[in-house]
């Protein structure tokens, strides 16, 4: 993985130096193309490669059965032949949908994530989970498929929406505050900063957010262990997104309140201090992050949770923070209170 601002005209080079020298396919979503394919294209010809693009819409809808097929018959319609790279130019939709096309396509292609939006620089191009949703679930198929290289330019994110700056910085407080204190410090320091898009502070921030998730997911490629603590704020996240039809909220606001939550639980199940679990609260309202879902019955969310697909043997399971930058391993918490901190970030009766 390479964080470097003003990386995407080096594509090529970093692509050739990852042995592959023919062809590169990228894959990208019409907003991304639109803004930065001709400069990938451009890298990428210039280092010698036959470059090729292939949008899909922009948006989660595209991570579907039917556009992965689309992408499995654009690239036979372009004779792609084993060897030729997939590049991913985008957000996690084209990250995980593109991926995945290369972890099928002709039984496996070398993929290299060139990953655009803040989500994908700092969460979903590592740790090589790709796949695409179903009509009853999302990410329900998918692969393990670690891509061959990672290339982040943090000067992409100049033109990447506010809300969507926000979504990643959720995340990025999330890796901090269950793996690494100094990056939870980094965005606690920084928050101005980030949210006007300096780019040293995204530079660094990302940078740091990408070497500790790579860190976790280094011990627990297939998600059986430490990987699990960068679920935190996601069972109530999730459940949020699940209740709205995944409308109204992103996928980082809604986990923003599921990490409020989560932080209380933490306070009264986990021995957070009060200290910590105020910076947690403050550093999202600093962001600019929801402090309380929409009134969703609380019905709803528990039945959203108890069907989530890391549920293990029929119990739900919190991850809690004792201590800013560490996590535990997921566990049960008493439903009394996990009732009341769910009504305490907006749910109703
Ligand atoms: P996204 O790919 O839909 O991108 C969000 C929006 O930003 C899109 O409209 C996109 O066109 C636009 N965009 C992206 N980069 C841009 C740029 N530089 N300038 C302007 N616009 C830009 O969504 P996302 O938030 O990047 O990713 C969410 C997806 O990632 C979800 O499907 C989620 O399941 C997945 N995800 C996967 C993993 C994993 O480990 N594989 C981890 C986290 C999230």
């Amino acid at each position: 993985m390479r964080v470097t601002r003003g990386a995407l005209p080096t594509l090529g080079r970093f692509v050739r130096a990852l042995g592959l020298r023919e062809r590169a396919i990228v894959v990208s979503d019409a907003h991304v193309a639109a803004l930065h394919g001709t400069a990938a294209l451009r890298a990428l010809r210039s280092a010698g490669l036959s470059a090729t693009l292939v949008t899909v819409p922009a948006g989660e809808r595209s991570k579907s059965a039917a556009m992965l097929a689309a992408l499995w018959r654009a690239f036979a319609e372009a004779k792609v032949e084993r060897g030729h790279a997939v590049v991913a130019l985008g957000g996690g939709v084209v990250g995980d949908l593109a991926g995945f096309a290369a972890a099928t396509h002709l039984r496996g292609l070398p993929q290299v994530m060139a990953p655009t939006s803040l989500v994908a620089q700092v969460d979903s191009s590592i740790g090589g989970k790709v796949g695409i949703d179903l009509p009853w679930g999302k990410n329900l198929a998918g692969a393990f498929y670690p891509p061959r290289g990672v290339l982040v330019d943090p000067l992409l994110l100049a033109t990447l929406p506010d809300r969507e700056l926000r979504s990643g910085l959720a995340e990025v407080v999330k890796t901090g505050m269950v793996a690494h204190a100094p990056l939870f410090r980094l965005v606690e320091s920084a928050a101005g900063r980030l949210l006007s898009r300096d780019a040293r502070a995204l530079e660094a921030a990302v940078g740091l957010a990408g070497r500790t998730k790579a860190r976790i997911v280094s011990k627990d490629e297939r998600d059986h262990g430490p990987r699990s603590a960068l679920n935190f704020g996601h069972t109530l996240g999730h459940a949020i997104e699940t209740a709205l039809g995944f409308r109204r909220l992103s996928h980082g606001e809604a986990v923003a309140i599921g990490m409020r939550a989560a932080g209380r639980l933490s306070r009264r199940a986990a021995g957070l201090s009060a200290a910590d679990a105020r910076r947690l609260e403050d550093v999202l309202d600093r962001l600019g992050l929801p402090g309380r879902m929409p009134p969703l019955p609380l019905a709803t969310l528990l039945d959203a949770m108890a069907r989530d697909k890391k549920r293990r043997a029929g119990t739900l399971r919190w991850v809690l923070t004792p201590q800013i930058g560490f996590a535990s391993v997921p566990r049960p918490v008493e439903s009394r209170l996990v009732r009341a901190v769910l009504l305490e970030v907006g749910a109703r009766e």
